[in-house]
C-alpha cells in the first residue's frame, strides 16, 4: 500500500472520530450487562443497517452449541441474549475475507458510589479519557470496528473481500455469544478483536473456568453454636483450601510455552458469597461463586476434575467438611486457553498497520484473562488478532479508555483491512478497483 494512500486512510480515520466517539458515548449509555444488551445490540443493529450491510440479528439458542467442544455451561434465561452480525458483500472478492469481533456485554459497575469521576453508565470525557462502564472493555473496539470501515468508505473505497461485523454478547462470562456466530458458519480468513490490550497484540492467554461451591451447614440457635457447624465459617477453609491449589497451578507454568515468565498465570477469584438466613441462627448454607484461570492446552474437563479431587482429598480431614464434602457446580465459563502461531500474514499485515498508525513496532504479550480469540483459533483453524486501545480500571471503578489510543487503533484497523482485504471502489463512484 502506498503513501498516500495510508495518509488518505489515516486522515479519513481522523475526520470520522469525532462521530466515532459520539457513538462510543451512546454505547455506554446502554448498561449491556448480562442478558440485558438486547437495547444496545439493537441499537448497534441499526447502525449497521444505516450503513447499508446485510445484518441479521439471532438469539444465542443453547440448544444449537450445547454440543460443541467450546461450550460452556449456563444458569441464565438466554431468550433475550441476541447476536449481530454484519456483512459486506464486495462487488469482486479479490482479498482475503475478514471477521470484525467486539462483545456487547459488561461487567456489573458495583456500587455507584464508588464512581467519582461520572456514574458507571454516563460518559464522560476528561482530557484524554473517555469514562465509563464498558467503554474499554470494549465498546470503544466495537466502535473502531464500524468507523475504520467508515474510513475506507469516506475517501470512497470498500473491501474487496467478505467482512462480517460481529457484536456478540457472554464474552464475560461463558464465550458462548462468539461460539453461536462460528456455528451459525460465520469463519473467515483472519479475525481482529479490538480488546483493551494497551495497543499490543495478544499472542496467548489462559481459559477460564467458572464454579460454584455449595456448603452446607446444620442450623441451630447461635446459643448451641458448638453443635451446629456453620456453613459461612466453613467456607473460608474452602477458600484457603482452593489457594493452596492456585498456587500448585502456578508452579506448573515453565511446562507451558509464553508463561514461564507470567508472573502468577493462575488466578483464583471469589466473585461473590452468598448465605445464611439470620443474625442468629448459625449459618445452614453458603454458596461461594468462583472462577480459575487454566493454561492453554488445558482440557477444562481435566482441570474441572482436578478441582474436585483436590477439595475431597485436602478436607478429607476438616472435622465438619469432611463429613459433608462441599458440593461444586459448573455454570460458566468452561473454556480453552489459546495461543496464536508466530509469523502469520495476518500478523505481519498487523504489524505494519501498526506501525504506519503509530510510529511504532507492534509488541505481543500473554494475558491471564480469558478471550473469545480462543472460539477462531482453536475451533476454526482463523488467525485471530487481538488488539485494541489502552484503558484503566477494565471490571473496576472509573472505567476509562484513552481517545488518542482509540485513534491509533481505528488508525490500523483500516489501514490492516485495506491491506488484508485490499479495496475496491465504491458502486456509486462508477470506477473499479484501485
Ligand atoms: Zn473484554
Amino acid at each position: 500500500m502506498n503513501n498516500t494512500l495510508t495518509r488518505k486512510i489515516l486522515a479519513a480515520v481522523e475526520e470520522g472520530f469525532e462521530e466515532q466517539i459520539a457513538f462510543t458515548e451512546d454505547l455506554i449509555r446502554f448498561p449491556s450487562l448480562r442478558c440485558k444488551e438486547k437495547p444496545a445490540q439493537e441499537f448497534v443493529h441499526g447502525a449497521l443497517e444505516k450503513r447499508g450491510y446485510a445484518v441479521s440479528t439471532f438469539r444465542v439458542d443453547e440448544h444449537k452449541i450445547k454440543d460443541h467442544p467450546g461450550f460452556s455451561p449456563v444458569a441464565v434465561d438466554y431468550s433475550e441474549t441476541v447476536n449481530v452480525v454484519a456483512t459486506h458483500e464486495p462487488r469482486e472478492a479479490k482479498g482475503r475475507s475478514l471477521i470484525l469481533n467486539g462483545h456487547m456485554d459488561v461487567v456489573p459497575e458495583g456500587p455507584h458510589e464508588m464512581w467519582e469521576v461520572s456514574p458507571p453508565y454516563e460518559p464522560k470525557r476528561v482530557g484524554d479519557w473517555l469514562y465509563g462502564r464498558g467503554g474499554g472493555d470494549m465498546k470503544a473496539g466495537i466502535a473502531a470496528n464500524i468507523f475504520a470501515l467508515d474510513a475506507l468508505r469516506r475517501i470512497g473505497f470498500q473491501p474487496a473481500a467478505k467482512v462480517h461485523i460481529q457484536s456478540v454478547v457472554e464474552e464475560e462470562c461463558t464465550g458462548n455469544g462468539a461460539l453461536a456466530c462460528l456455528v451459525e458458519g460465520y469463519t473467515a480468513d483472519a479475525a481482529i478483536i479490538p480488546e483493551p490490550e494497551d495497543e499490543m497484540l495478544v499472542r496467548a492467554n489462559c481459559g477460564v473456568l467458572w464454579f460454584e461451591i455449595h456448603v452446607a451447614g446444620h442450623p441451630v440457635h447461635v446459643r448451641e453454636a458448638g453443635t451446629g457447624a456453620n456453613a459461612i465459617e466453613a467456607s473460608f477453609r474452602v477458600i484457603e483450601s482452593l489457594k493452596k491449589l492456585t498456587e500448585s497451578w502456578n508452579a506448573e507454568k515453565a511446562n507451558y510455552p509464553y508463561f514461564a515468565d507470567v508472573e502468577h498465570p493462575i488466578n483464583f477469584n471469589v466473585g461473590k458469597i452468598e448465605g445464611g438466613d439470620w443474625a442468629s441462627t448459625v449459618a445452614a448454607w453458603s454458596k461461594l461463586s468462583c472462577r480459575i484461570a487454566i493454561y492453554p492446552g488445558d482440557d477444562p474437563k481435566e482441570r474441572a476434575a482436578a478441582i474436585e479431587s483436590h477439595l475431597a482429598r485436602d478436607l478429607a480431614g476438616d472435622p465438619f467438611l469432611g463429613n459433608r464434602p462441599p458440593q461444586v457446580s459448573w455454570n460458566g465459563f468452561f473454556a480453552k486457553g489459546y495461543v496464536l502461531d508466530e509469523g502469520t500474514d495476518a500478523e505481519t499485515a498487523l504489524a505494519q498497520a501498526h506501525r504506519n498508525a503509530t510510529s511504532s513496532d507492534l509488541k505481543s504479550f500473554v494475558t491471564p484473562g480469558y478471550l473469545d480469540a480462543r472460539v477462531f483459533v482453536i475451533y476454526a483453524g482463523m488467525p485471530c488478532l487481538v488488539y485494541g486501545p489502552i484503558t484503566e480500571n477494565i471490571h473496576g471503578f472509573d472505567e476509562r479508555v484513552s481517545l488518542s489510543s482509540i485513534k491509533r487503533v481505528t488508525g490500523a484497523i483500516a489501514l490492516f483491512i485495506a491491506d488484508w482485504c485490499g479495496i475496491e471502489r465504491i458502486a456509486e463512484e462508477g470506477t473499479s478497483g484501485y
